[in-house]
């Protein structure tokens, strides 16, 4: 079968990390007709916007796309374009996986959870205002909606019963947020009646960040709003090999867009330098929503082998804490080039 897949590079490291995916993913012989469209720093040089519409119209029409990061800027400027991306084309589940590859010498083993976490609304809805024209406080407001928590909880359940996971636990804060974390656990405990052979839990966010670290294995899906989401992915990568290996996918009930948990980096943009694995292996979630399941197991079986033998891997992984013997730090494309490499011989 073939495919017409929208490609973002994005900005930063953006192109380097999707330019190794689309080599890789060549190397499955799976039939891709890639649409390129700019966004960010490149589409605003170009159309005069981060987020020119032809992207969004790209997306509509192939109903699938794989991303790279994006810049936003901090305190001021244009608003995210991930958010942006997530709001326009209701892409309102963000999956993201953390499994314990990153090898021998790595700090946490046998993790094998995902996040899943909202991503339309909550304190990223853009709501915001100062409180006097002298500035001297601003609100933010969290919106949380019954519709949109059932929707993430039940989304939860269904790729827990699908995926043949045992365990989905809520996290939220509703001893303080009476009304927002009140409503999402009210929503969390009556959709997951639904879904008995699955052990139904909460967790308050602050509790379960001191959870996780202490016994990261024992989760296994993790359901929430839409900041909290964020920032458990990201110490969930750091857990399960660090934000180099933490694949993601935007999933909305047409579209779906694939990209890594982590952001631009833009010290090391244009060096050839950052590890490609989480855009690698967020084709790898790609290919698994495509039906593709084959060539998807050839990706993972592909990268656990590389990271496993340590000979050909980026900075990150050659770090204290990933390894215990000195390793020599491959480039971004010298690591895309080996994993490319064996998925083709598989
Ligand atoms: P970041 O994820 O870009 O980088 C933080 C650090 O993580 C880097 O300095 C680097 O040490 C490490 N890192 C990140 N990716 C890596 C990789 N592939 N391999 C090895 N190490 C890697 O986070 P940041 O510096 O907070 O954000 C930079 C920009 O990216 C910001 O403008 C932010 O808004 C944006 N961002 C975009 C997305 C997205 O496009 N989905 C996600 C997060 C952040």
């Amino acid at each position: 079968m073939s495919y017409k897949i929208t490609l973002l590079p994005g900005d930063g490291v953006g192109p380097e990390v999707t330019s190794a995916a689309v080599k890789v993913l060549a190397a499955t012989g799976i039939d891709i007709e890639w649409e390129i469209v700019d966004i960010g720093e490149s589409a605003i040089k170009k159309h005069g916007t981060p987020l020119p519409d032809i992207a969004l119209e790209s997306l509509r029409r192939n109903k699938i796309g794989l991303k790279g990061p994006v810049t936003t800027p901090i305190g001021s400027g244009f608003r995210s374009v991930n958010v942006a991306l997530r709001q326009k084309l209701d892409l309102y589940a963000c999956v993201r996986p953390a499994r314990s590859i990153a090898g021998e010498g790595t700090r946490y083993e046998g993790i094998d959870l995902v996040i899943v976490r909202e991503a339309t609304e909550g304190l990223y809805s853009g709501v915001e205002h100062w409180m006097d024209e002298q500035h001297s406080g601003a609100v933010t407001e969290n919106i949380i909606t019954r519709k949109k928590c059932e929707r993430i909880v039940r989304y939860a359940f269904e790729y827990a019963r699908r995926e043949k996971r045992k365990r989905v636990t809520g996290v939220h804060k509703a001893n303080i947020m009476k009304f927002t974390g009140g409503l999402f656990q009210e929503v969390f405990r009556e959709v997951s009646k639904g879904y008995p052979e699955i052990i139904a839990d909460e967790r308050l966010v602050d509790n379960i960040c001191m959870q996780l670290v202490k016994k990261p294995a024992e989760y296994d899906v993790i359901v929430t709003t839409n900041l909290f989401g964020d920032i458990l992915s990201d110490l969930t990568a750091g857990l399960a090999g660090g934000l180099g290996v933490a694949p993601g996918g935007n999933i909305g009930n047409e579209i779906a867009l694939f990209e890594p948990v982590h952001g631009s980096a833009p010290k090391y943009a244009g060096q050839d330098k950052v590890n490609p694995v989480a855009e690698i292996l967020s084709t790898e979630l790609m290919l698994k929503h495509l039906g593709e399941g084959k060539a998807a197991e050839k990706i993972w079986n592909a990268v656990v082998e590389v990271i496993k033998e340590k000979k050909v891997v980026t900075y990150d992984l050659a770090l204290p804490g990933y390894t215990s013997r000195p390793v020599k730090p491959s480039k971004c494309s010298e690591m895309a080039a080996e994993i490319a490499r064996k998925v083709a011989k598989a």
